[in-house]
């Protein structure tokens, strides 16, 4: 599961007549990549916009286009398509083929696989802008997602036409991202509540200037994304980053420490467990001014002040809640790596800390981690990418979580 939640599950793509057909190339690639067989059924008008033959070479499946080829599988291509796929994605998604999936008709071989499925199904947009905005489309929309069906939204841009509006399909990350969150219903982490804080904070010195540090918050957002796939509800906190947002996750973007502090608070009210991985400044400017400050001949003296430390804020306030909340911690460190985590595990009162060392982590594909848990056993990982990193911290997140609700 998780990191390789995509690996031998059987994607059905459908297809349809949107210029956005070409984006739906990469979409699976990607999908293929990600270790997912893939199986393609186009619209005719799809199947005009880019060659089937296209998708073949990219799936190494056959794609199906017609409903009566003698040469399908008993000529029923569409039925087996549906009953095999784990999951349908219909990307593009024009507004014909919403119309007909919310009013039943099957015409086609890719209208037939969505009746016949009982898979999660997922739909990518691509339409004009009046087309999104009409009210027969937005109604079409909402029996869909009535059914339980996942629309991904739109983005806003230049749309083939040449104008500018609501209309382009999400971008092929974001329509993958979508994929693994929904197959990761269902998982070791449905019904939990996980809180992940995620980057860096800024501290503001003057209205143009602030104080901050390197993190890239790679690490949480992938976090939230491994908890995401194994089916936890999740709300990620995030200083400013340069990173997408996760799909399927509840994201509140803060800037200072006590913005954080504020967001974790609220968040974790009715939470389960809560992963600090943000790299919370210690300190912020005591008095940040109104104006920019001017430049002198003299150097400048910043006067600074601690910040809350949010963990053990939050510690202190649900240690005697039921169930008890899990907390989960960092140690960035560039000396004594093991003294200093395990004494911040103390110090904060945490079940769990990831001493990671940097500088050598900021902004890395990949580090060397070592955990210590409340009981003091130090396990040394070897070198692997955030991403197994990650993987393997919700493992133990989840037997965290297990114990507690046993006791
Ligand atoms: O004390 P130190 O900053 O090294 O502890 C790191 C851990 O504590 C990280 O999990 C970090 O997110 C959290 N932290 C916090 N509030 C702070 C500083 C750090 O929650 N003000």
């Amino acid at each position: 599961m998780g990191i390789r939640i995509l690996e031998n599950k059987t994607i059905v793509l459908g297809v349809s007549g949107s210029i956005a057909a070409y984006k739906a190339v990469e979409v699976a690639s990607r999908l293929v990549q990600a270790g997912a067989r893939v199986e393609v059924t186009m619209t005719a008008a799809g199947a005009k916009l880019v060659t089937p033959l296209t998708f073949q070479a990219i799936t190494h499946h056959p794609v199906v286009t017609d409903l009566f080829d003698p040469r399908g599988e008993l000529g029923i291509d569409h039925v087996a398509l549906a009953r095999r796929a784990d999951l349908l994605l219909i990307a593009p998604a024009t507004a014909h083929i919403l119309a007909r999936m919310a009013h039943g008709l099957a015409d086609d071989a890719v209208t037939t696989t969505f009746l016949a499925t009982q898979a999660p199904i997922v739909v990518a947009p691509a339409m004009e802008s009046r087309m999104w905005q009409h009210p027969a489309t937005q109604h079409n929309l909402d029996t869909l997602r009535r059914w339980g069906i996942t629309v991904i939204e739109p983005e806003a841009g230049r749309l083939a036409s040449g104008a500018i509006g609501v209309g382009r399909m999400a971008e092929p990350p974001i329509i993958v991202d979508t994929v693994r969150w929904v197959l990761g219903r269902g998982g070791a982490l449905s019904g939990y509540r996980v809180v992940v804080t995620a980057g860096p904070t800024l501290e503001p010195i003057d209205p143009v200037r602030y104080i901050s540090n390197h993190s890239s918050g790679r690490m949480g957002y992938a976090l939230a994304r491994a908890a995401r796939d194994r089916g936890a509800e999740v709300t990620l906190i995030s200083g400013p980053t340069a990173l997408a947002q996760p799909a399927g996750v509840d994201f509140r973007a803060v800037t200072t420490a006590r913005e954080m502090l504020e967001a974790v608070t609220d968040a974790v009210r009715d939470a389960h467990a809560l992963i600090m991985a943000a790299a919370v400044a210690d300190y912020r400017p005591a008095r940040p001014t109104a104006q920019k400050i001017k430049k002198g001949e003299q150097g400048l003296t910043l006067q600074l002040t601690r910040n809350p430390d949010i963990l053990a804020e939050v510690v202190g306030r649900y240690a005697e809640r039921t169930p008890r909340l899990i907390t989960i911690g960092f140690a960035a460190e560039t000396e004594n790596l093991v003294e200093n985590a395990r004494a911040k595990l103390k110090r904060k009162g945490l079940d769990l800390i990831v001493a990671n060392p940097v500088p050598a982590t900021f902004g890395a594909e990949g580090t060397q981690v070592t955990l210590i848990d409340r009981e003091g056993h130090v396990e040394p990982w070897p070198p692997l990418s955030k991403e197994e990193i990650t993987e393997r911290i919700v493992d133990r997140l989840v037997e965290l979580l297990r114990g507690a609700s046993a006791a």
